[in-house]
């Protein structure tokens, strides 16, 4: 991670505390290309939309990044910055995607600590990296990074257990 890198991760942790502000989880993901070129800024909507399956903040970024016709090559070269660790499902959005590079801050471990998460609430356990190891070209993965920055939108967020 360098000083861009944790520029852009700080910029998706302030959206992370907007999402939570307007009434959605504490989560962002932002797609910038290679030569700096913001791509979009996604996040949670699960609240505002009423889906709260699929609108996690990247999977938003991944579908926002497809509907705007960005080629593959320019996504290839592209780094995804994630408030928290991409789960499962977004992690294989990203792959299919074709978005060459993800950053997060928190990791699963700590994002399922701030939730007071128990067994039955965990969810999804797979981490990004095992997901993005079973691709056939695996984007490279960077994490945790800043994870006490990164923790900060979600503080007095989730209900005690
Ligand atoms: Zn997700």
């Amino acid at each position: 991670m360098n000083d861009t890198d944790a520029r852009h991760l700080r910029r998706a942790f302030a959206l992370a505390q907007q999402a939570r502000d307007r009434g959605d989880r504490p989560f962002a993901a932002i797609v910038i290309a290679g030569d700096g070129t913001v791509l979009t800024e996604g996040m949670s909507t699960q609240g505002s939309s009423g889906d709260g399956t699929l609108a996690h903040s990247e999977m938003n970024a991944c579908q926002a990044v497809v509907k705007a016709g960005i080629p593959r090559e320019v996504l290839a070269g592209a780094t995804i910055y994630s408030s928290g660790e991409p789960c499962a499902m977004c992690s294989a959005a990203i792959f299919y995607t074709g978005i060459g590079r993800s950053v997060y801050g928190l990791s699963n471990d700590a994002v399922l600590a701030l939730r007071n998460a128990t067994p039955a609430t965990a969810g999804l356990s797979l981490s990004c990296r095992a997901v993005m190891a079973s691709a056939a070209n695996p984007p490279v993965v960077e994490g945790p990074c800043l994870e006490e920055e990164a923790a900060v939108p979600h503080r007095g967020y989730w209900p005690a257990p």
